[in-house]
Protein backbone atom coordinates (compact mmCIF):
# COMPACT_ATOMS: atom_id res chain seq x y z
CA UNK A 1 0.00 0.00 0.00
CA UNK A 2 0.99 3.32 -0.42
CA UNK A 3 2.57 5.50 2.16
CA UNK A 4 0.21 7.82 3.59
CA UNK A 5 2.07 9.14 6.49
CA UNK A 6 4.43 11.55 4.77
CA UNK A 7 3.21 14.78 6.56
CA UNK A 8 4.91 18.16 5.40
CA UNK A 9 5.14 20.51 8.74
CA UNK A 10 2.10 23.14 8.71
CA UNK A 11 -1.44 22.30 8.01
CA UNK A 12 -2.20 21.35 4.28
CA UNK A 13 -4.52 24.34 2.49
CA UNK A 14 -7.77 22.84 1.26
CA UNK A 15 -8.40 26.04 -0.88
CA UNK A 16 -10.68 24.12 -3.27
CA UNK A 17 -14.72 24.74 -3.28
CA UNK A 18 -15.59 22.24 -1.02
CA UNK A 19 -14.68 19.91 0.71
CA UNK A 20 -13.92 22.75 2.91
CA UNK A 21 -11.19 22.66 5.86
CA UNK A 22 -13.24 21.47 8.56
CA UNK A 23 -12.64 23.44 12.03
CA UNK A 24 -10.81 21.93 14.78
CA UNK A 25 -13.99 21.99 17.31
CA UNK A 26 -16.14 20.42 14.44
CA UNK A 27 -13.22 17.49 14.18
CA UNK A 28 -13.74 17.27 18.21
CA UNK A 29 -17.31 16.77 18.32
CA UNK A 30 -17.18 13.51 15.85
CA UNK A 31 -14.52 12.30 17.31
CA UNK A 32 -17.24 11.38 20.64
CA UNK A 33 -18.12 7.82 21.08
CA UNK A 34 -20.73 6.45 18.85
CA UNK A 35 -23.93 6.14 20.53
CA UNK A 36 -27.28 4.18 20.29
CA UNK A 37 -29.04 5.31 17.32
CA UNK A 38 -32.13 3.88 18.81
CA UNK A 39 -30.93 4.99 22.13
CA UNK A 40 -32.48 8.26 23.90
CA UNK A 41 -29.54 10.77 23.80
CA UNK A 42 -30.11 9.76 19.95
CA UNK A 43 -33.51 11.44 19.84
CA UNK A 44 -32.66 14.23 21.38
CA UNK A 45 -29.86 14.59 18.83
CA UNK A 46 -31.54 14.09 15.96
CA UNK A 47 -34.24 16.59 16.95
CA UNK A 48 -31.76 19.03 18.05
CA UNK A 49 -30.32 18.74 14.55
CA UNK A 50 -32.83 19.08 12.34
CA UNK A 51 -34.62 22.26 14.37
CA UNK A 52 -31.29 23.71 13.67
CA UNK A 53 -30.77 22.90 10.09
CA UNK A 54 -33.88 24.40 9.51
CA UNK A 55 -32.10 27.83 10.45
CA UNK A 56 -30.11 27.22 7.97
CA UNK A 57 -32.28 26.80 4.94
CA UNK A 58 -35.01 29.66 6.82
CA UNK A 59 -37.54 27.16 6.53
CA UNK A 60 -40.56 25.79 8.93
CA UNK A 61 -40.84 22.73 6.95
CA UNK A 62 -38.98 19.44 7.23
CA UNK A 63 -35.29 19.51 6.11
CA UNK A 64 -34.59 15.65 5.56
CA UNK A 65 -30.77 14.37 5.97
CA UNK A 66 -29.33 11.88 4.32
CA UNK A 67 -26.27 9.59 4.91
CA UNK A 68 -24.88 10.43 1.06
CA UNK A 69 -23.25 13.17 -0.53
CA UNK A 70 -24.68 15.63 -2.67
CA UNK A 71 -25.72 13.68 -5.21
CA UNK A 72 -27.79 11.08 -3.57
CA UNK A 73 -30.01 14.17 -2.44
CA UNK A 74 -30.27 15.50 -5.91
CA UNK A 75 -31.35 12.29 -6.96
CA UNK A 76 -33.83 12.06 -3.71
CA UNK A 77 -35.12 15.76 -4.96
CA UNK A 78 -35.95 14.38 -8.31
CA UNK A 79 -37.14 10.81 -7.17
CA UNK A 80 -39.87 11.95 -4.62
CA UNK A 81 -41.40 14.55 -6.63
CA UNK A 82 -41.66 13.27 -10.37
CA UNK A 83 -42.96 10.27 -12.50
CA UNK A 84 -41.07 8.73 -15.57
CA UNK A 85 -41.54 10.87 -18.67
CA UNK A 86 -42.31 14.13 -16.93
CA UNK A 87 -40.67 16.88 -18.68
CA UNK A 88 -38.67 19.25 -16.47
CA UNK A 89 -36.96 22.30 -17.22
CA UNK A 90 -33.28 23.06 -16.34
CA UNK A 91 -30.64 25.73 -17.06
CA UNK A 92 -27.36 25.31 -17.88
CA UNK A 93 -24.83 27.46 -15.71
CA UNK A 94 -22.29 24.68 -15.39
CA UNK A 95 -20.30 21.45 -14.99
CA UNK A 96 -22.89 20.47 -12.28
CA UNK A 97 -25.90 21.63 -13.63
CA UNK A 98 -25.23 19.32 -16.44
CA UNK A 99 -24.38 16.53 -14.17
CA UNK A 100 -27.78 17.29 -12.79
CA UNK A 101 -29.53 16.91 -16.22
CA UNK A 102 -27.70 14.16 -17.01
CA UNK A 103 -28.47 12.43 -13.90
CA UNK A 104 -32.36 13.13 -15.14
CA UNK A 105 -32.08 11.86 -18.14
CA UNK A 106 -30.93 8.51 -16.60
CA UNK A 107 -33.88 8.41 -14.30
CA UNK A 108 -35.98 8.38 -17.39
CA UNK A 109 -37.44 12.10 -16.95
CA UNK A 110 -37.25 14.48 -19.98
CA UNK A 111 -35.03 17.33 -19.04
CA UNK A 112 -34.79 20.45 -21.58
CA UNK A 113 -32.11 22.84 -21.02
CA UNK A 114 -31.98 26.27 -21.74
CA UNK A 115 -29.01 28.56 -21.36
CA UNK A 116 -26.60 30.89 -22.88
CA UNK A 117 -25.27 30.01 -26.17
CA UNK A 118 -20.89 28.46 -25.99
CA UNK A 119 -19.06 29.43 -23.28
CA UNK A 120 -21.31 32.30 -22.18
CA UNK A 121 -23.84 30.03 -19.87
CA UNK A 122 -20.79 29.03 -17.58
CA UNK A 123 -20.15 32.59 -17.30
CA UNK A 124 -23.48 33.66 -16.08
CA UNK A 125 -26.23 32.60 -13.40
CA UNK A 126 -29.58 31.54 -14.40
CA UNK A 127 -31.51 34.49 -17.40
CA UNK A 128 -34.81 34.29 -15.16
CA UNK A 129 -36.78 36.02 -18.12
CA UNK A 130 -35.83 33.18 -20.33
CA UNK A 131 -37.56 30.48 -17.66
CA UNK A 132 -40.85 33.13 -17.49
CA UNK A 133 -41.00 32.74 -21.61
CA UNK A 134 -40.71 29.38 -21.78
CA UNK A 135 -43.14 28.59 -19.02
CA UNK A 136 -45.36 31.26 -20.60
CA UNK A 137 -44.94 29.00 -24.35
CA UNK A 138 -46.08 25.37 -21.92
CA UNK A 139 -49.86 26.21 -21.90
CA UNK A 140 -50.32 22.13 -21.51
CA UNK A 141 -48.12 22.59 -17.87
CA UNK A 142 -46.04 18.95 -19.31
CA UNK A 143 -43.26 20.90 -17.47
CA UNK A 144 -43.96 19.38 -14.07
CA UNK A 145 -40.27 20.99 -12.21
CA UNK A 146 -37.67 23.62 -13.17
CA UNK A 147 -34.33 23.10 -12.02
CA UNK A 148 -31.32 25.58 -11.49
CA UNK A 149 -27.91 25.88 -9.48
CA UNK A 150 -27.99 28.38 -7.11
CA UNK A 151 -24.51 28.75 -6.77
CA UNK A 152 -22.46 26.88 -9.39
CA UNK A 153 -19.24 25.70 -8.32
CA UNK A 154 -17.83 24.45 -11.60
CA UNK A 155 -17.57 28.65 -12.43
CA UNK A 156 -18.25 30.87 -9.28
CA UNK A 157 -21.67 32.75 -10.51
CA UNK A 158 -24.59 32.64 -8.26
CA UNK A 159 -28.14 32.58 -9.37
CA UNK A 160 -31.13 34.79 -8.70
CA UNK A 161 -33.07 32.32 -6.85
CA UNK A 162 -36.21 34.98 -5.87
CA UNK A 163 -35.86 36.18 -10.11
CA UNK A 164 -36.57 32.96 -10.61
CA UNK A 165 -39.64 32.39 -8.02
CA UNK A 166 -40.49 35.59 -9.79
CA UNK A 167 -40.68 34.17 -13.32
CA UNK A 168 -42.63 30.99 -12.41
CA UNK A 169 -45.63 33.04 -10.71
CA UNK A 170 -45.42 35.67 -13.55
CA UNK A 171 -45.89 32.88 -16.24
CA UNK A 172 -48.84 31.66 -13.69
CA UNK A 173 -46.98 28.20 -14.17
CA UNK A 174 -47.88 25.43 -11.56
CA UNK A 175 -44.43 23.52 -11.97
CA UNK A 176 -42.29 22.85 -9.10
CA UNK A 177 -39.19 24.46 -8.09
CA UNK A 178 -35.90 22.43 -7.25
CA UNK A 179 -32.65 24.65 -6.41
CA UNK A 180 -29.18 22.74 -5.80
CA UNK A 181 -27.13 24.90 -3.18
CA UNK A 182 -24.95 22.58 -2.10
CA UNK A 183 -22.00 24.90 -2.54
CA UNK A 184 -24.03 27.67 -1.63
CA UNK A 185 -25.16 27.21 1.80
CA UNK A 186 -24.54 28.81 4.84
CA UNK A 187 -22.10 30.95 2.57
CA UNK A 188 -24.39 32.75 0.35
CA UNK A 189 -27.68 34.12 1.19
CA UNK A 190 -30.26 31.36 1.10
CA UNK A 191 -33.94 31.51 1.74
CA UNK A 192 -36.11 27.77 0.91
CA UNK A 193 -39.56 29.47 2.16
CA UNK A 194 -39.49 33.01 1.75
CA UNK A 195 -38.12 32.67 -1.85
CA UNK A 196 -41.10 29.87 -2.34
CA UNK A 197 -38.81 26.79 -3.27
CA UNK A 198 -40.35 23.74 -3.26
CA UNK A 199 -36.93 21.34 -2.66
CA UNK A 200 -33.84 22.38 -1.98
CA UNK A 201 -30.34 20.05 -2.19
CA UNK A 202 -27.55 20.85 -0.29
CA UNK A 203 -24.24 19.00 1.43
CA UNK A 204 -21.97 18.78 4.50
CA UNK A 205 -18.49 19.30 2.88
CA UNK A 206 -19.08 23.16 1.93
CA UNK A 207 -20.45 25.83 3.96
CA UNK A 208 -21.25 23.60 6.86
CA UNK A 209 -17.50 23.09 7.46
CA UNK A 210 -18.23 19.25 7.71
CA UNK A 211 -16.40 16.46 6.34
CA UNK A 212 -18.75 14.94 3.50
CA UNK A 213 -21.28 12.20 3.61
CA UNK A 214 -24.45 13.80 4.45
CA UNK A 215 -26.88 15.61 2.27
CA UNK A 216 -30.02 17.93 2.24
CA UNK A 217 -33.25 18.21 1.13
CA UNK A 218 -35.26 20.87 2.38
CA UNK A 219 -39.02 20.69 1.50
CA UNK A 220 -42.09 22.37 1.11
CA UNK A 221 -45.90 21.52 1.31
CA UNK A 222 -46.16 21.52 -2.23
CA UNK A 223 -43.16 19.46 -2.43
CA UNK A 224 -44.57 16.83 0.43
CA UNK A 225 -47.83 16.63 -1.84
CA UNK A 226 -46.12 15.92 -4.63
CA UNK A 227 -44.34 13.05 -3.69
CA UNK A 228 -48.04 11.16 -2.42
CA UNK A 229 -48.58 10.59 -6.03
CA UNK A 230 -45.02 11.08 -7.69
CA UNK A 231 -43.88 7.40 -9.51
CA UNK A 232 -40.18 7.47 -9.83
CA UNK A 233 -39.22 4.30 -7.97
CA UNK A 234 -37.84 5.06 -4.54
CA UNK A 235 -36.95 3.13 -1.37
CA UNK A 236 -34.11 4.57 0.43
CA UNK A 237 -34.58 8.21 -0.43
CA UNK A 238 -38.56 8.02 0.00
CA UNK A 239 -39.36 11.26 2.49
CA UNK A 240 -42.54 10.23 3.68
CA UNK A 241 -40.59 7.15 6.15
CA UNK A 242 -38.23 9.35 7.12
CA UNK A 243 -39.72 12.74 8.02
CA UNK A 244 -42.09 10.13 10.11
CA UNK A 245 -39.44 8.83 12.25
CA UNK A 246 -38.00 12.27 12.10
CA UNK A 247 -40.79 13.67 14.63
CA UNK A 248 -39.10 11.89 17.53
CA UNK A 249 -35.25 12.20 15.90
CA UNK A 250 -34.77 9.16 14.71
CA UNK A 251 -34.39 7.58 11.11
CA UNK A 252 -35.72 4.54 9.30
CA UNK A 253 -32.06 3.31 9.03
CA UNK A 254 -28.99 3.84 10.85
CA UNK A 255 -28.20 7.43 10.38
CA UNK A 256 -24.65 9.00 10.26
CA UNK A 257 -24.27 9.63 14.08
CA UNK A 258 -21.13 11.26 14.12
CA UNK A 259 -21.50 13.38 11.35
CA UNK A 260 -24.62 14.42 12.81
CA UNK A 261 -22.41 15.56 16.30
CA UNK A 262 -20.75 17.28 13.86
CA UNK A 263 -23.75 19.00 12.19
CA UNK A 264 -24.82 19.83 15.83
CA UNK A 265 -21.59 22.04 16.02
CA UNK A 266 -21.59 23.45 12.65
CA UNK A 267 -25.04 24.57 13.13
CA UNK A 268 -24.00 26.21 16.86
CA UNK A 269 -21.22 28.32 15.31
CA UNK A 270 -22.79 29.55 12.42
CA UNK A 271 -25.78 30.91 14.74
CA UNK A 272 -23.25 32.04 17.05
CA UNK A 273 -21.40 34.59 14.39
CA UNK A 274 -24.90 35.15 12.58
CA UNK A 275 -25.95 33.70 9.32
CA UNK A 276 -25.91 37.72 8.02
CA UNK A 277 -22.05 37.97 9.55
CA UNK A 278 -21.13 34.69 7.78
CA UNK A 279 -22.69 35.91 4.22
CA UNK A 280 -20.77 39.01 4.59
CA UNK A 281 -17.60 37.26 6.08
CA UNK A 282 -17.85 35.63 2.51
CA UNK A 283 -18.68 38.72 0.20
CA UNK A 284 -15.68 40.29 1.37
CA UNK A 285 -13.36 37.37 1.27
CA UNK A 286 -14.65 36.80 -2.28
CA UNK A 287 -14.14 40.82 -3.24
CA UNK A 288 -10.59 40.44 -1.37
CA UNK A 289 -10.13 37.86 -4.04
CA UNK A 290 -11.61 39.08 -6.86
CA UNK A 291 -8.87 42.34 -6.76
CA UNK A 292 -6.11 39.96 -6.19
CA UNK A 293 -7.27 38.48 -9.48
CA UNK A 294 -7.71 41.71 -11.36
CA UNK A 295 -3.86 43.07 -10.12
CA UNK A 296 -2.49 40.08 -10.95
CA UNK A 297 -3.77 40.86 -14.69
CA UNK A 298 -6.52 37.84 -15.18
CA UNK A 299 -9.74 37.41 -16.00
CA UNK A 300 -12.51 35.99 -13.82
CA UNK A 301 -14.87 33.05 -14.99
CA UNK A 302 -18.29 35.05 -13.83
CA UNK A 303 -19.25 37.73 -16.20
CA UNK A 304 -21.41 39.36 -14.85
CA UNK A 305 -20.24 41.96 -11.67
CA UNK A 306 -23.97 41.45 -9.64
CA UNK A 307 -23.01 37.84 -9.46
CA UNK A 308 -20.32 36.52 -8.22
CA UNK A 309 -19.87 34.11 -6.42
CA UNK A 310 -18.32 34.60 -2.23
CA UNK A 311 -17.66 30.91 -2.05
CA UNK A 312 -15.46 30.62 -4.32
CA UNK A 313 -13.26 32.65 -7.48
CA UNK A 314 -12.75 31.08 -11.18
CA UNK A 315 -9.39 32.53 -12.63
CA UNK A 316 -9.22 32.34 -15.96
CA UNK A 317 -5.47 31.10 -17.77
CA UNK A 318 -4.23 33.35 -21.09
CA UNK A 319 -4.07 31.00 -24.01
CA UNK A 320 -1.31 29.07 -23.76
CA UNK A 321 -1.51 28.73 -19.46
CA UNK A 322 -2.07 25.28 -17.92
CA UNK A 323 -4.31 26.04 -15.40
CA UNK A 324 -3.25 22.47 -14.14
CA UNK A 325 0.19 22.89 -14.20
CA UNK A 326 -0.25 26.49 -12.34
CA UNK A 327 -1.95 24.11 -9.92
CA UNK A 328 0.61 21.40 -10.02
CA UNK A 329 3.31 23.84 -8.89
CA UNK A 330 1.17 25.69 -5.84
CA UNK A 331 0.26 21.56 -4.75
CA UNK A 332 4.07 20.13 -4.71
CA UNK A 333 6.01 23.68 -3.68
CA UNK A 334 3.38 25.08 -0.85
CA UNK A 335 0.91 21.99 0.20
CA UNK A 336 -1.78 23.76 -1.45
CA UNK A 337 -5.08 22.34 -3.20
CA UNK A 338 -6.68 24.43 -5.69
CA UNK A 339 -9.90 23.56 -7.78
CA UNK A 340 -9.57 21.97 -11.32
CA UNK A 341 -11.52 23.52 -14.32
CA UNK A 342 -14.00 20.84 -14.96
CA UNK A 343 -15.93 19.83 -18.42
CA UNK A 344 -16.14 22.23 -20.58
CA UNK A 345 -13.07 24.84 -18.75
CA UNK A 346 -10.61 22.03 -18.10
CA UNK A 347 -7.25 23.13 -18.13
CA UNK A 348 -7.91 26.68 -18.61
CA UNK A 349 -9.17 27.94 -15.55
CA UNK A 350 -8.46 27.03 -11.84
CA UNK A 351 -10.56 27.60 -8.61
CA UNK A 352 -10.21 29.01 -5.43
CA UNK A 353 -12.04 28.27 -2.11
CA UNK A 354 -12.87 30.84 0.09
CA UNK A 355 -15.79 29.09 2.10
CA UNK A 356 -16.20 28.28 5.46
CA UNK A 357 -14.03 28.02 7.98
CA UNK A 358 -11.71 30.81 6.62
CA UNK A 359 -10.59 34.31 7.40
CA UNK A 360 -8.23 37.21 6.50
CA UNK A 361 -5.08 35.55 7.27
CA UNK A 362 -6.22 32.36 5.30
CA UNK A 363 -7.06 34.23 2.66
CA UNK A 364 -4.27 36.15 2.48
CA UNK A 365 -1.96 32.66 2.70
CA UNK A 366 -3.86 30.91 -0.10
CA UNK A 367 -2.99 34.34 -2.50
CA UNK A 368 0.78 33.97 -1.93
CA UNK A 369 0.22 30.73 -2.75
CA UNK A 370 -1.31 31.46 -5.91
CA UNK A 371 0.56 34.27 -6.63
CA UNK A 372 3.94 32.50 -6.31
CA UNK A 373 3.10 29.23 -8.11
CA UNK A 374 1.55 31.50 -10.98
CA UNK A 375 5.18 32.91 -11.55
CA UNK A 376 6.83 29.85 -10.73
CA UNK A 377 4.44 28.24 -13.61
CA UNK A 378 5.23 30.96 -15.98
CA UNK A 379 2.27 32.57 -16.29
CA UNK A 380 2.59 36.45 -16.97
CA UNK A 381 1.78 38.19 -13.44
CA UNK A 382 0.99 41.63 -14.67
CA UNK A 383 1.02 42.95 -10.46
CA UNK A 384 1.03 41.95 -7.41
CA UNK A 385 -2.53 40.20 -6.28
CA UNK A 386 -0.89 39.83 -2.47
CA UNK A 387 -0.64 43.29 -2.17
CA UNK A 388 -4.32 44.37 -3.74
CA UNK A 389 -5.64 42.06 -1.75
CA UNK A 390 -3.80 43.28 1.64
CA UNK A 391 -5.21 46.92 0.78
CA UNK A 392 -8.71 45.84 0.42
CA UNK A 393 -8.40 44.03 4.19
CA UNK A 394 -6.72 46.69 5.30
CA UNK A 395 -9.52 49.09 4.65
CA UNK A 396 -12.43 47.27 5.72
CA UNK A 397 -10.88 45.74 8.70
CA UNK A 398 -12.80 44.85 11.92
CA UNK A 399 -12.30 43.03 14.83
CA UNK A 400 -12.64 39.85 15.06
CA UNK A 401 -11.47 39.02 18.73
CA UNK A 402 -14.02 38.62 21.14
CA UNK A 403 -12.24 37.72 24.22
CA UNK A 404 -11.88 41.02 26.45
CA UNK A 405 -7.99 40.08 27.57
CA UNK A 406 -6.52 39.86 23.70
N1 LIG B 1 -23.93 20.32 -7.03
C1 LIG B 1 -22.98 21.22 -6.76
C2 LIG B 1 -23.27 22.67 -7.00
C3 LIG B 1 -21.74 20.81 -6.27
O1 LIG B 1 -20.79 21.70 -6.00
C4 LIG B 1 -21.51 19.42 -6.07
C5 LIG B 1 -20.21 18.96 -5.59
O2 LIG B 1 -19.23 19.67 -5.52
C6 LIG B 1 -22.54 18.52 -6.35
C7 LIG B 1 -23.73 19.00 -6.82
C8 LIG B 1 -22.35 17.06 -6.16
O3 LIG B 1 -22.24 16.80 -4.79
P1 LIG B 1 -21.38 15.57 -4.23
O4 LIG B 1 -20.05 15.64 -4.87
O5 LIG B 1 -21.35 15.83 -2.74
O6 LIG B 1 -22.12 14.34 -4.57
Amino acid sequence: MQNLNFHPSGRHFLQIPGPSPVPDRILRAISFPTIDHRGPEFGALGRQVLSGIGKIFKTQHPVVIYPSSGTGAWEAALVNTLSPGDAVLMYETGHFASLWKKMAERLGLEPEFLGLAGMEGWRHGVQADAIERRLKADGGHRIKAVCVVHNETSTGVTSDIAAVRRAIDAAKHPALFMVDTISGLASADYRHDEWGVDVTVSGSQKGLMLPPGISFNALSPKALAASKTAKLPKAFWAWDEIVEMNRNGYWPYTPSTNLLYGLAESIDMILEEGLDDVFARHQRLGEACRQAVRAWGFEIQCADEAFHSPVLTGVMMPEGVDADAVRRAIYEHFNMSLGAGLGKVKGRMFRIGHLGDCNDLTLMATLSGCEMGLQMAGAPVRGSGVRAAIEYLQSTARPVARHPAL
